[in-house]
């Protein structure tokens, strides 16, 4: 392609409303259009990048045998009712929009329901499965902040996998092998070196964990916990922890009650005190299934970590108590629970992190009032287990090792999931085994975030001069460059840029009437990977000048010389 064909412009300016790295670059360099914050619209360079990623995900999900079907934007409500998920406060970023008759509609935010009630109609015995389907298309999600450019868009593009199986062991074939093939796609992307499989939440539906590809990155939102030396990683929301122990020699002291009014948080409690920050305790009270009460406890510093703590007490909901029912178990307004002369009622769950301490402090479940110098066995009875309820911390160590975790900012490339069959039996899915009984089918959901892929690049590789793209889903492979007007060197350039093309190598030739050092410039910015330039010095000799993107140094080459460079790349 010529860019005097091309209709986008490339801009020095970085637009003003954006903050994100990815956004103002693929702005400046014309691949996308903003529509409003967290809509992005593909201009042809960004959308051959696109077209690309999806290209590759596309491949391998066809190598293990996907069957690509292509989804519906508006989702009728009932569908999503039978799972529960219909309702705002079960799931918080719907889209919704209504018929003329007022009947309303979802907008897709992801498709396991849809896709389980299409198969209804074909689906029935063992022999129709194992199955794998799968779509690439637009989902559309109220995110509240969307900030971060392509990565986190309101309308997005995903690649969406389901898989069917008659058995567990089934499932966890198919489970593996589709993450495999997610490995083959961030190495063709570009980003095999640098995403890691962890473990992460499961989600709404399942008590098993799901497995998050993260893309190490400065930028990214997420935090992973790495045990070094070993391929072990975990999403901080999960990652297993025992707290680094507080070694003390001091003698238990007396038990104190202390005044302190309206102080909120460890952090000036402690101050007030005088006490490290470690030797305070945060409890806090939930209400779990049926109205039951739950403390939980952790060491001053660290959070509580309401996924691990649901898996503990194996609930569905768990939410913060109340204040009347605060008041009503410990007697004291919020900010004053401990364990001390707690209300029988409540059920107890303290972290280890709370284990090895001696002279601690302990909400008194008075008002304004905080204790300190309890000790376990003498003013609370020692439990008989410990658990580990807390968010993990960079410095914990990592129980089943014993080694200290190394935390890195990451991007959450890509998920997928263990569904058993919640949403099958929910929309009554079922397939009849040999011997003619009903059974269930196990599912997994398996996600791309493709347009994210696409950020996340630009983020990891851009450099001062703007975009990097690798070779595989760049939008040109080649940038051509005439120097000057001569008609020699037009001409040169002209056969060449027709020799490359029908070698089957994508060129994007800067044909533009400008100043060499223009040219030079959108090269650099427009990222693509390899920049060829005939000038009237190097047709002298017959050759060419090259230059990879990434690197600085330019190197004189023969037309043959080139044809092979970039054939062979
Ligand atoms: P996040 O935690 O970042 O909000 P998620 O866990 O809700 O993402 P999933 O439902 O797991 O997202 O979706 C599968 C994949 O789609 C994610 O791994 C991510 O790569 C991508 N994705 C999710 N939300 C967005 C978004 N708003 N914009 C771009 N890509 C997204
Ligand atoms: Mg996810």
């Amino acid at each position: 392609m010529k860019r005097t064909e091309l209709f986008t412009k490339t801009s020095k300016t970085t637009p003003a409303s954006e903050v994100a790295k990815n956004a103002q670059l693929l702005i400046r360099a014309g691949y996308v259009h903003k529509e409003t914050a967290g809509v992005y619209a593909y201009l042809p360079l960004g959308l051959r990048v696109l077209e690309k990623i999806k290209g590759i995900v596309r491949e391998e999900m066809d190598a293990i045998g996907g069957q690509e079907v292509l989804m519906t934007t508006l989702q009728p409500r009932d569908v999503w009712e039978k799972t529960n998920r219909w309702d705002d406060a079960v799931v918080d970023n719907w889209f919704k929009t209504k018929l003329k008759n007022g009947t309303e509609l979802g907008v897709g935010l992801t498709h396991e329901e849809p896709i389980v009630d299409a198969l209804t109609p074909y689906v029935d015995s063992y022999k129709d499965l194992p199955l794998y389907i799968y779509q690439i298309g637009t989902k559309f999600r109220n995110e509240l902040r969307a900030k971060s450019g392509i990565l986190r868009g309101r309308e997005f593009v995903m690649k969406d996998m389901y898989s069917f199986a008659r058995t567990q062991t089934e499932h966890t074939e198919l489970y593996e092998k589709a993450a495999t093939a997610y490995t083959k796609v961030y190495e063709r992307v570009g980003i095999g070196a640098e995403t890691y499989r962890a473990a992460a939440d499961g989600g709404y539906f399942t008590d098993k964990y799901s497995d998050e590809y993260q893309m190490l990155s400065d930028i990214g939102e997420d935090t992973v916990l790495h045990v070094p030396e070993t391929d072990l990683w975990y999403n901080e929301e999960i990652a297993p922890s025992k707290a680094p122990k507080i070694i003390t020699h001091e003698s238990e002291q007396p038990m104190e009650m202390v005044e302190g009014r309206g102080l909120i948080g460890v952090e000036p409690l402690a101050k007030f005190l005088k006490i490290p920050v470690e030797k305070t305790t945060k409890t806090m009270l939930y209400e779990t299934d049926g109205g039951k009460i739950v403390a939980a406890a952790v060491r001053g510093g660290y959070e509580i970590n309401e996924i691990k703590l649901r898996k503990i007490l194996n609930v569905k909901t768990l939410k913060l108590a109340d204040e009347a029912t605060v008041r009503r178990v410990t007697g004291a307004e919020i900010g004053y629970a401990g364990l001390l002369n707690l209300s029988k009622e409540v059920r107890v769950i303290i972290d280890e992190s709370c284990a090895s301490r001696t002279n601690f402090e302990m909400g008194s479940n008075q008002t304004n009032t905080h204790t300190i110098n309890v000790n376990w066995g003498r003013d609370l009875p020692l439990p008989k287990e410990f658990y580990d309820i807390k968010m993990a911390r960079p410095n914990d160590i990592h129980p089943d090792s014993g080694k200290v975790y190394k935390a890195h900012r990451s991007i959450e490339v890509g998920n997928i999931f263990s569904l058993e069959s919640k949403y099958s039996d929910a929309l009554d899915l079922y397939y009849v085994d040999e011997n003619g009984e009903r059974q269930s089918i196990i599912m997994g959901c398996y996600g791309i975030g493709v347009s994210r892929i696409m950020g996340a690049i630009v983020e990891k590789f851009a450099d001062a001069k703007g975009l990097i793209w690798p070779e595989n889903i760049a939008p040109f492979k080649v940038y051509l460059i005439n120097v000057g007007t001569d008609e020699n060197v037009v001409k040169i350039t002209t056969k060449l840029y027709l020799d490359l093309s029908k070698m089957g190598i994508e060129v994007l030739w800067d044909d533009r009437d400008v100043h060499p050092g223009e040219k030079f410039a959108d090269a650099d910015l427009l990222g693509i990977p390899h920049r060829v330039v005939v000038s009237p010095k190097t047709i002298q000799n017959d050759m060419v000048e090259y230059k990879a993107r990434t690197s600085d140094q330019a190197t004189v080459l023969t037309m043959a010389e080139l044809c092979k460079k970039v054939s062979c790349i």
